[in-house]
């Protein structure tokens, strides 16, 4: 079917419906991480040159033409804006000082980033959303069930099993609102959100968990030349992520590790793995410090609404509690 005739009929477009984009070339702009015509349309001409091997003028072209057709979106009035953010929800942590900190618990509609080095805590405090999220909202959950993305392998029924028993909640009940699927690699753990996206039509999904976001990114993109394309998926990946949050009023919690730079001597000392591109679609981000034995130090970084701060967290056998 032709552009014009397209247009006419309010289709979306795909790839290979710009001029001169023939099957081959749409597969160099899917395998770059362009799998949209609103991702061309914003894509820089150098950019997308290099990354597909295709060259700056042609990505030129591909450009303007996917400006011409893309679905840029509407303009919503305030009071839209206004009518949906009325539904916000919190979804408490387990620690009363933590909620506070995030001033009252986990926001939905949003991303939360939660950071630091192995063993920092980082899927402790996401294995205790995935139960609280199930709470009724008087006791800080959302009544609803979970969906976890994992990663590294690191989802533990048995530990479900032991923080569900402390809040008195029935233990198999608890697993079966706990939907897991592993991810083998990043191109994998993307397609997951669609698949999510899927199931929260059928299910009252209010938490989607990734432990952890970054790990198959860096693994798979290694070294300074795939940089560019790593942030471009990244980013992509994000912005399916914080959809995800809008339409189902979900928390959406997600994990990164650091990396320690022990010959830095001014400033943190810690990077966070995809650094601005994480950093600045995540809404809320805690960064976690180990502590003595049991504690740990979560520090709320760069929030848009709530002052910076940190509290003291403990990790018991009955899970993320106040010291
Ligand atoms: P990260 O995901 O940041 O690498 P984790 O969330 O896996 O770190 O935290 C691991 C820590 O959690 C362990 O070092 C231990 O202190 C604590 N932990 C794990 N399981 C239990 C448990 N059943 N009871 C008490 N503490 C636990
Ligand atoms: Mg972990």
């Amino acid at each position: 079917m032709d552009l014009a005739k397209k247009k006419e009929e309010n289709k979306e477009y795909t790839i290979e419906d710009l001029p001169g984009v023939g099957q081959a070339t749409a597969e160099k702009l899917r395998d770059a991480g362009y799998t949209d015509l609103i991702e061309l349309a914003v894509a820089s001409p150098k950019d997308l040159g290099e990354l597909t091997g295709i060259g700056e003028g042609v990505a030129q072209k591909i450009i303007t033409a996917a400006r011409k057709y893309a679905n840029v979106g509407q303009f919503e009035t305030g009071d839209v804006i206004f009518e949906r953010r009325k539904n916000l929800a919190k979804l408490t942590t387990g620690s009363k000082e933590l909620d506070t900190l995030l001033g009252g618990g986990m926001e939905t509609q949003s991303i939360t980033e939660l950071f630091g080095e192995f063993g920092s805590g980082k899927t402790q405090i996401v294995h205790q959303l995935a139960v609280n999220v199930q709470l009724p909202p008087e006791k800080g959950g959302l009544g609803g069930e979970a969906i976890f993305i994992d990663t590294e392998n690191t989802f533990r029924p048995e530990r479900v099993v032991q923080m569900a028993k402390s809040l008195g909640l029935e233990h198999n009940e608890v697993l079966k609102k706990i939907h897991v699927a592993r991810a083998f690699n990043s191109s994998h753990q993307m397609l997951l959100v669609d698949k999510a996206m899927e199931l929260a039509k059928k299910v009252p999904i209010r938490l989607l968990i990734v432990d952890s976001l970054t790990a198959h990114f860096r693994a798979e993109y290694v070294g300074r030349s795939s940089l560019a394309q790593r942030q471009q998926l990244l980013n992509r990946h994000m912005h399916d992520l914080l959809r995800f949050a809008d339409i189902n009023n979900a928390v959406v919690a997600v994990t990164n590790q650091v990396t320690t730079n022990p010959g830095q001597l001014f400033g943190d000392p810690t990077h966070p793995i995809g650094g601005n591109i994480v950093g600045h679609t995540a809404t809320y981000r805690i960064y976690l410090r180990k502590s003595k034995g049991i504690r740990r130090i979560a520090r709320l970084i760069d929030s848009p609404s709530l002052p910076d701060g940190e509290v003291v967290i403990t990790i018991k056998e009955e899970g993320i509690r106040d010291p």
